[in-house]
């Protein structure tokens, strides 16, 4: 089994199948907090998470640098956004993080960002990948 296996084996276990993939923007960071505040478990879950890999990135050595998931360029700790992969649930512990540079993340939507990432895991990960957009919360079937 290789690294990248080894790490993504309990994500699927929390998972069963059903995973969320979350694009967060620098500019998300203030909505993020407020949210915390409110008592968003989820949204605590995502800073959690945001800390930790740029923790990761800054301490990464000059010569395996952090690379984009969509384009392959080096990226800094100040100019992109992240892509979080874990279970679609509130207890979610497992997380896949793939950084996006400032090119990428800069000059599109976020639709645009979360296609591109869709497409690398499609290609990297998971070939049978199916994208299901979620019911809106908050409202009843
Ligand atoms: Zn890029």
């Amino acid at each position: 089994m290789d690294n990248l296996n080894l790490r993504i084996h309990p994500l699927h276990t929390e998972a069963a199948g059903l995973l969320t993939c979350q694009v967060v923007r620098f500019s998300d960071v203030p909505a993020l907090l407020l949210n915390v505040a409110r008592g968003d478990v989820r949204a605590a879950q995502t800073l959690r998470t945001l800390d930790q890999f740029l923790t990761n990135v800054e301490r990464a050595k000059p010569q395996e640098p952090t690379l984009c998931a969509t384009c392959d360029r080096s990226v800094q700790q100040s100019s992109f956004a992240c892509a979080i992969v874990s279970a679609d649930r509130d207890d979610a512990t497992q997380a896949l993080v793939f950084a996006i540079c400032f090119h990428c993340a800069g000059t599109g939507s976020l639709a645009s960002i979360k296609a591109r990432i869709e497409d690398f895991l499609r290609e990297n990960i998971w070939p049978e990948l199916r994208v299901i957009n979620p019911a809106p919360h908050g409202g009843r079937a």
